[in-house]
């Protein structure tokens, strides 16, 4: 098999490119040194409501980002979200993460991430070329010297697993980042404030470093302090925030879980007897990244398209300004990721037939 395109990252948006890419006509390459965090994503946003609409979705995204986010990327990620409905067999849940106006957080059981990857990959076996290993900067540098007709695709993820405490696995440190230099790509808000911290974190017992999520604060869970005091007046209240009250109070807290209901807390495959938590806040989501444009093309420092070089998912800036609304995660992966593999797919064809 040849390789038109070369996918790096092997999470929701890099199969999501694959199969675009795959649709498109294109021969594909993936390359991955693990499943990075998508296997861990329990739900994502897609305006499935009546009372719900594209609108109202670009409005919360907006408002949790502190307006610090790029509008066109935004509107074209919450407009293409309604594809999804028709992909895919929710069953029925929606949840409403902290921040949002209405409940828009959708899945299949609890598990959209692994399930989704899954199914892109059964349904392309056999039909991409799968590497199993840490691709560097250098590795595609010379892969375009002795192809420059090839398409990249970097679909990283984010750098949280660079931090000591993170729910984010080791590798996931930003290689993207670098690769995006080398190939001429800018890259921008990679810093603390574009660092989304997850509040509630366990910080110890077998599953240290896992979090406990907080859509059960709307299913009567309570925040405490570590010697059990409320501290919040409301405890529904965005992920910087809940993280930034933690740190206010000392750095942990605890997350009390006796007031929800048994079925609540199975459905978020957890487990019913585990109802008293130590929590704090730890490094989840990265926002900063890769500058791209609303069909993946990576931009340079002066806003040009940096020719045969896109970019999805985590590891691009600019979705989810200064807070990634809860569940935005997901839904950037399965959007930009589609759209990453398409555009790539119709550069290679129309190079073809020019
Ligand atoms: C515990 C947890 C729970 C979450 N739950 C949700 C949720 O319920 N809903 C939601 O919307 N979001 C959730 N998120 C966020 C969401 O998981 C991510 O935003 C999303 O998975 C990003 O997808 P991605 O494909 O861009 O990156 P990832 O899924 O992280 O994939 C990155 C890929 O790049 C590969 N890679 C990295 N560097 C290299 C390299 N140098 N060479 C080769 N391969 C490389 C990795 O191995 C991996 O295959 C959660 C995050 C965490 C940590």
């Amino acid at each position: 098999m040849g390789r038109e395109i070369f996918i790096i990252g092997g999470g929701l948006a890099g199969w999501r490119a694959a199969e675009a890419a795959v649709r498109g006509g294109a021969s594909v390459t993936l390359a991955a040194n693990g499943p990075g965090n998508s296997p861990d994503i329990h739900a994502l946003n897609c305006p499935v409501l009546p009372e719900d609409s594209v609108e109202k979705f670009i409005e919360d995204t907006m408002k949790s980002g502190r307006y610090q986010n790029d509008r066109a990327l935004v509107e074209t990620m919450c407009r293409e979200s309604l594809s999804l409905k028709d992909e895919f067999d929710f069953d029925g849940t929606v949840i409403r993460p902290v921040g949002t106006s209405v409940p828009r957080c959708v899945s299949i059981r609890h598990a959209i991430g692994a399930i989704a990857v899954k199914g892109i990959k059964d349904r392309l076996k056999g039909r991409v070329t799968v590497e199993r290993r840490t691709v560097s900067a250098d590795d595609v540098l010379a892969l375009r010297a002795a192809d420059p007709a090839v398409k990249i695709i970097i679909a990283t993820g984010g750098w949280c697993g660079k931090y000591d405490f993170s729910d984010n696995p080791s590798y996931l440190k930003g290689d993207g980042l670098v690769i995006a230099r080398a190939l001429g790509a800018a890259v921008r808000d990679v810093d603390e404030a574009h660092v989304q911290y997850e509040p509630t974190v366990r910080i110890e017992g077998p599953r240290r470093g896992i979090p406990v999520i907080t859509t059960l604060l709307y299913e009567g869970a309570r925040l405490l302090t570590p010697d059990g005091k409320e501290f919040l007046e409301d405890a529904r209240l965005n992920k910087d925030e809940l993280s930034r009250a933690i740190l206010g109070i000392g750095g942990t807290a605890i997350y009390d879980l006796t007031a929800v209901p048994e079925e609540k807390i199975r459905e978020c495959n957890m487990d019913p007897d585990e109802r008293i938590i130590k929590v704090a806040p730890a490094p989840h989501s990265s926002m900063g990244g890769i500058v791209i444009d609303t069909r993946c093309h990576a931009l340079d420092d002066g806003g040009r398209i940096v020719p045969g070089v896109f970019a999805c998912g985590e590891v691009t800036a600019g979705i989810h300004g200064l807070n990634r609304l809860g569940g935005n995660g997901g839904t950037a992966a399965m959007v930009f990721g589609a759209i990453a593999g398409r555009e790539a797919a119709l550069e290679v064809k129309n190079e073809k037939e020019s």
